[in-house]
């Protein structure tokens, strides 16, 4: 009798340490799955956005924002991932800055902002950045020796993980590789020239574009005001770190780094100035160290100032993620 219940007790445990480290290695698809099956929430009424004072409607899903006469805030309101792309003009071409969500076809609207050709570059691969990609003649991607790798016939595709469309309902489907723009590069736009920086942590490919000139950095889901989407299955909070204190020593104080997700209460293209960058910075330090307490079940919040929390996956402070080479 004492026999049958201890092993009774054997097999429950041992089924039960199981499913607990099956959950627990597959908690990133298991969670995105979940994500999926709750679906995107539906558009807002184009009359409920309320819109900034700078902004005017371009149709009934694009705004655009004017940042000076040659650069424009693109975004999409009514979308609940508020997307913001960036289109850069110069004298002779033109760069789009992410190419927004897949929902609609951003082409008219840039069309209707300059006549030079355009060329489009992603910060990264996730599909509310690549969503239109294929409508534009030349398509940029930085000269990163992996995606190089995996271009074939002059054709790039992301994987599932890099795209998470699916989890939307979004199929993938890759684009024709017009241009390497190397790292640290410059892009000449006529008058104009931008420099490609590397800014692993949201993912390994995220890039940001750096305007000398205007003292912009256009830094895709790299960081600012509000989340920082730190879990991803390719995130890293080693590479944040290693990219936090990397522009901290090259850009200028007077930087204003530029986002590509609204949230904020006031509508207006998100920006945060270099005192966030330390903050960030000091955040994941004290994550590092086990001296930031996190909230929630997955992904954990750990605020690094008033407004932004770095969202980790719970190898975050400590484990396995820091690593970084
Ligand atoms: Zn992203």
């Amino acid at each position: 009798m004492m026999r049958r219940v201890l092993r009774t007790a054997i097999v429950t445990g041992g089924v039960l340490v199981v499913l607990v480290s099956v959950f627990y290695v597959f908690r990133t698809p298991l969670f995105l799955k979940a994500i999926e099956l709750a679906g995107a929430p539906p558009l807002a009424a184009q009359e409920a956005v309320a819109l900034g004072a700078q902004e005017v409607w371009a149709g009934d899903f694009y705004t655009v924002e004017r940042l000076d006469a040659q650069t424009f805030a693109i975004s999409e309101p009514r979308y609940f991932r508020d997307v913001y792309s960036y289109l850069i003009v110069g004298d002779r071409e033109a760069l789009l800055i992410d190419s927004g969500s897949p929902l609609r076809d951003i082409s008219p609207i840039v069309a209707q902002l300059t006549d030079k050709p355009v060329s489009v570059i992603a910060t990264h691969l996730h599909f509310d950045h690549v969503g239109n990609h294929t409508r534009f003649a030349q398509v940029l991607m930085p000269d990163l020796s992996y995606l190089r790798a995996r271009t074939h016939d002059g054709k790039f595709v992301p994987d599932a993980l890099e795209h998470l469309g699916q989890f939307e309902g979004y199929d993938i489907s890759g684009w024709d590789v017009g241009g390497w723009w190397s790292v640290g590069g410059d892009l000449d736009l006529g008058g104009r020239s931008l420099t490609l920086l590397t800014t692993p942590g949201h993912t390994p490919d995220s890039i940001s574009i750096w305007d000398e000139t205007s003292k912009r950095l256009f830094m895709g889901d790299y960081a600012g005001d509000g989340e920082i989407y730190a879990f991803l299955p390719n995130s890293s909070l080693g590479a944040y770190l290693e990219t936090t204190e990397r522009l901290l020593a090259e850009l200028p104080p007077e930087t204003l780094l530029f986002a590509a997700h609204g949230g904020a209460e006031t509508r207006a293209a998100p920006s945060v100035g270099m005192r966030n960058l330390v903050d960030l910075r000091d955040g994941l330090l004290a994550m590092r160290d086990d001296r930031l307490a996190g909230t929630g079940f997955w992904p954990r919040a750990y605020p690094i100032n008033r407004n932004t929390y770095v969202l980790a996956d719970w190898t975050g402070p400590g484990g396995s993620s820091w690593d970084f080479d």
